[in-house]
């Protein structure tokens, strides 16, 4: 057989050719703006004309900190395409850590949004690797800026060449694109993609039983790009011509439904928090949601309660993904086998509830204490992956040696499988709960909360104890019209017929919002570090 390189610029070059018509919708600080993938395509080619008359070099990175919008899909293909390599940089990340990460990366190009701008003003003394800063904006103008080296980016591209040609030989293992993770201690660690592994992750992506995308779709990663290449949307998206919804800047729940019914979404992708307020957005207004196919949803466990809602109440089918950043994101999805659509209405949900089956690509294991576990639904163990689109190791960093072993993703997941290889985590290791040496799962009990027609969020805990080590402690927001009719004994009478005594949390705090990570999960260590002394004073 031939062996062509898989290349990100080729996915370009592909839309270019056969889906010149097809729509970026693409929405900035300033309003909605719509290119055609033919224009998309000039002014990629104009930003890796531009970044090469820069001086970037063959595998030097450059930076994007930015928003979802028509720029930033330009630096996914641009940036790969003239040599270099894409670094999305996570806009809610403290400065100590972006600095981190800007310098560890060694940027030599940041290209950033105008709005942006003051949270890389204060870090400029420590970032000696940048070259250049390439605002993003819609403004005629720059923006007053104490930034040294700022270019205009419409400036750049309308200096530059449209007919540039993308680096021919590129080897499909170069690396194209690089995301860094939070870690539980210490600085984030960086994961670097190749073109190859972008390539065939996007080539899953269609895949009938996986997410399907193709050119009929009208897809909106609500998952920011910075956040492990917005799941591979905006590359599987544009490569197979589907019209494409860049949502932009601080999009609201409201912002998020109009889009769905004006700009006709098919298949939208996102956080679990995402999902929770836009299910807030439908119950309250009156929106035609009709031409979603599917809510993609992962990076934290989805609850049952909120897949019944959206498949029952608003008619929108659920697909609950799992990934991380290290594996580009893609590993499994819950969707029911053909012989599976006739159970019972509880049954199938709860399968759409577990974390599904590794996609085509992807093998995985699960070890237990006594080396792999039975496929029983029962053991547990910790996930291990591998795979074409898997990362092989964190970017200089000593911490590889942890997480990458004997050939496999070590990925600190704790997880079930059963007997037809679905897998449903238990926890993150680390956020597991130890009581008297027994294991309690915080997503079960966290699920169950949610189920109450009165929670909002819900997230559970480990908290010290005296006698048994860790007890449960659950923190909870109750949906605002709730609030004087709820209270801690009925949410525990709640929970009692449905777990053994000793998984019952010690505690239920009510908070007015759950802290939330830089992608939208909870943040259950600063929850940890405020309860650290709570059984002592309440119990
Ligand atoms: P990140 O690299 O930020 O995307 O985080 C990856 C981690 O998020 C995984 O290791 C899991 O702990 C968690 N995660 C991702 N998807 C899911 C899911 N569907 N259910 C539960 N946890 C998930």
């Amino acid at each position: 057989m031939m062996n062509i390189s898989l290349t990100v610029p080729s996915m370009l070059e592909h839309a270019e050719k056969y889906f010149s018509k097809k729509e970026v919708i693409s929405r900035t600080a300033s309003g909605i703006t719509r290119f055609t993938y033919a224009d998309i395509a000039k002014r990629t080619r104009r930003l890796a004309s531009a970044l090469t008359k820069l001086g970037v070099k063959r595998g030097e990175r450059v930076g994007t900190f930015a928003w979802n919008h028509h720029r930033h899909l330009e630096a996914y293909f641009g940036i790969p395409g003239m040599g270099g390599v894409l670094h999305t940089i996570n806009i809610r990340l403290s400065g100590e850590h972006i600095s981190y990460i800007i310098n560890h990366a060694d940027d030599r190009v940041l290209l950033i949004d105008a709005e942006l701008v003051p949270l890389i003003e204060p870090l400029q003394e420590q970032l000696k690797s940048i070259k250049a800063y390439v605002i993003m904006t819609d403004d005629d103008k720059l923006p007053d800026t104490t930034l040294p080296n700022v270019y205009h980016y419409e400036d750049l591209l309308n200096e530059a060449d449209e007919n540039f040609e993308f680096v021919a030989d590129i080897d499909e293992n170069d690396p194209a694109g690089m995301c860094f993770t939070s870690a539980t201690t210490g600085n984030p660690k960086g994961v670097v993609y190749s073109h190859r592994g972008i390539v065939l992750h996007s080539m899953a992506l269609g895949l009938t039983d996986s997410a399907a995308v193709s050119e009929s779709d009208v897809t909106m990663p609500v998952v920011p790009m910075f956040h492990a290449n917005a799941w591979g949307l905006p590359f599987a998206a544009l490569w197979f011509g589907a019209n494409q919804v860049l949502p932009g800047p601080m999009v609201t729940p409201k912002l998020l439904a109009e889009l769905i019914e004006n700009e006709g979404v098919t298949l939208t992708a996102g956080v679990p928090t995402i999902w929770l307020a836009l299910m807030k957005e439908l119950e309250s207004g009156s929106y035609d949601t009709s031409s979603l196919r599917a809510i993609l949803c992962g990076g934290s466990a989805a609850p049952k309660a909120m897949i019944r809602t959206f498949e029952t109440k608003f008619k929108i089918p659920f697909i609950h993904a799992y990934g991380m950043t290290e594996t580009s994101p893609l590993v499994t999805l819950s969707r029911l086998k053909s012989y599976q659509t006739e159970l019972p209405e509880e049954d199938r949900l709860e399968v759409r509830s577990t974390q599904g089956y590794v996609v085509p690509g992807v093998e995985m294991k699960v070890i237990g204490k006594d080396g792999e576990v039975k496929w029983d639904g029962h053991e547990m163990g910790e996930l291990l992956l591998r795979g074409n689109w898997v990362a092989d190791e964190y970017f200089m960093d000593e911490r590889t040696n942890e997480a990458f072993r004997d050939g496999w993703l070590h990925t600190g997941d704790v997880v079930t499988v059963n007997e037809e290889g679905i897998i449903k985590i238990i926890d993150r290791t680390k956020d597991l709960i130890k009581s008297g040496g027994e294991w309690i799962s915080s997503v079960d009990l966290e699920n169950a909360l949610m189920a109450h027609e009165d929670v909002f969020e819900a997230s559970v805990v480990a908290v010290p104890h005296d006698e048994w080590q860790e007890r449960p402690v659950a923190c909870v927001v109750v949906k605002e019209e709730a609030k004087d009719r709820i209270n801690k004994e009925d949410l525990m009478e709640f929970l009692q017929p449905q777990f053994v005594k000793w998984w019952l949390p010690d505690d239920i705090v009510f908070m007015d919002e759950i802290p939330k990570t830089s992608v939208g999960k909870f943040l259950k260590r600063s929850l940890r570090d405020q309860l650290k002394d709570h059984l002592k004073t309440t119990i």
